[in-house]
């Protein structure tokens, strides 16, 4: 029986135990943190837990406007406690499902921490395991390793969080009440989702961004759409302004601005990206390659240089998400374990921002076909013209589909609307399954509905023959 460690339990070390189990290896997970790593307990599930409660008190905006007397936003209130409790509940709850998962198709999972041993052995690799229950430290040999440690919040000196005013985004859900004035220092994915969040629940939030414009990765339309409903809603966000340093004052904190000046506020939460957790697992002294920034190097079987040692998830640096991590983490068992794989694709990898209203990518970028990487016809259809987003009184977001110039074969698109991690299926399913804007635009949808939309937009883009 080919016997494997994987190191790190969450997306990418799961959801390879479980492939490699019903492969019939002896399987051996090594997590320091609980089942379904930092992925379930303190990052992805987390948050989006946290985010429903806000959407909530976003169904109470403007109920007067359709003919519902709610009291408004005013009348309600957020218990921060309550919150914070189901979302911790809630992230336990999906650990403790994921454990027993894995227990279940066989998987030996070990509370603990492991790192690769000093000694090779042929083509076996050693493994030191040290358990968190304090019992005696152990190794086991394995033919296979797979690495997958994640990542944790990158810290900057001059801003380290305390816990108490200056937090970064593991500590959010400790907080006894909800903060007075909160200032999120990053204005990537992570910062503009409880950037949204918290303003939705009542909370003054400035938003400071070191570029010109929030999530300054993602299509500029679409950023530039929610940019402009964070500022409609009160939101302030201080642009090509970058948080030099976080101090603690009497009540609260105050953040120094990289052009000079401060802003002051309650408490500061630090959303300026990730580092991987790759120190002190043994990688370089075992001769595993890695890149700058810490980063494991990979190929997309998820190989490492050294045979019999992979690795998957945010410590690769590859795309942290998610998704693929278990992706990575799956490829990595199946191509260690002899069977059929296909690389790891990142063209049709669907992407999501969970802010109010959300943001949704799939395929090329606009960035991608402006820079004549990819050449592409495009078409952008706002929202405002969809009957299903009047009656619901959507006016911000918007369906933009890319295609190639004579095919017509779908490349990518960007949605911006409520829910549109939901809405962005349609376009990943053609974009992942070769097909042009006249099949979109022959398919029949829902009337009225928002995913009329993306048809529209795909009929906007046939070619007509010439007269
Ligand atoms: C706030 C936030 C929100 C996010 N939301 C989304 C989202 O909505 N959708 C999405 O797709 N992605 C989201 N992500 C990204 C997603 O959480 C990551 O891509 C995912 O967690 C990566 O999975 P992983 O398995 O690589 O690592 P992790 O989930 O980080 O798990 C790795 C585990 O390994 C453990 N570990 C580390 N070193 C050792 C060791 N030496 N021994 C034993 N165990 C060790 C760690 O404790 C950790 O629990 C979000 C990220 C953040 C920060």
């Amino acid at each position: 029986m080919t016997r494997i460690v994987i190191v790190g339990g969450g997306p990418a070390g799961y959801e390879a135990a479980l492939v490699a189990a019903q492969l019939d290896a002896d399987v051996t997970v090594v997590e320091a943190e609980g089942a379904g790593g930092a992925c379930v307990l303190s990052d992805c599930v987390p948050s989006k837990t946290f985010i429903a409660s806000s959407d909530v008190v976003t169904g109470y905006r403007d109920t007067d406007r359709f003919g519902v007397h709610s009291g408004g936003l005013e009348a309600v209130t957020v218990d921060a406690r309550a919150v914070n409790e189901r979302v911790k509940n809630l992230a336990q709850a999906q650990s403790n499902d994921i454990h027993n998962k894995l227990l279940k198709a066989g998987v030996t999972f070990v509370a603990g921490t492991a790192r690769l041993g000093a000694d090779t052995l042929g083509h076996t690799h050693r493994v030191e395991i040290t358990p968190a229950s304090g019992d005696t430290p152990y190794s086991v040999d394995a033919s296979t390793v797979l690495i997958a440690t994640g990542a944790t919040p990158r810290v900057l000196p001059s801003a380290v969080p305390d816990g108490e005013r200056i937090l970064d985004w593991r500590q959010l859900y400790d907080l006894p009440e909800l903060p007075e004035h909160l200032i999120v220092i990053g204005s990537g994915v992570t910062g503009a989702e409880f950037a949204s969040a918290y303003l939705a629940m009542g909370v003054r939030v400035t938003l400071v961004s070191s570029r010109d414009r929030v999530m300054p990765h993602e299509d500029a339309d679409a950023a530039q759409a929610i940019e402009r409903v964070f500022r409609s809603r009160g939101m302030t966000i201080l642009n090509n302004a970058r948080g030099n340093a976080v101090r603690r004052t009497a009540d609260g904190v105050e953040v120094e601005l990289s052009g000079g000046g401060t802003v002051t506020g309650s408490h500061a939460l630090i959303a300026v990206g990730s580092v991987p957790n790759t120190e002190g697992l043994g990688l370089e002294e075992y001769g595993v390659a890695v890149a700058k920034g810490g980063y494991v190097t990979v190929d997309r079987v998820s190989r490492t240089n050294v045979p019999g040692i992979y690795a998957a998830g945010d410590c690769t640096g590859v795309l942290a998400l998610a998704s693929v991590a278990a992706m990575q983490g799956r490829i990595a068992m199946w191509h260690a374990l002899g069977e059929a794989v296909q690389p790891l694709r990142l063209r049709t990898v669907a992407a999501n921002a969970f802010t109010d209203p959300e943001l949704a990518t799939v395929g090329v970028s606009q960035n991608d076909v402006d820079a004549g990487r990819v050449p592409a016809r495009e078409v952008m259809l706002t929202l405002a013209g969809n009957a299903r987003a009047k009656m619901a009184d959507l006016g911000d977001g918007f369906v933009k589909l890319f295609c190639r110039p004579a095919s017509g074969q779908v490349v990518g698109g960007v949605v911006v609307s409520p829910k549109a991690s939901e809405l962005i299926l349609p376009i990943t399913l053609a974009v992942e399954n070769n097909m042009t804007v006249d099949q979109l635009a022959h398919t029949i949808t829902i009337y009225p509905s928002l995913s009329g939309s993306i048809t529209e937009a795909a009929r906007q883009l046939m070619l007509h023959e010439p007269e």
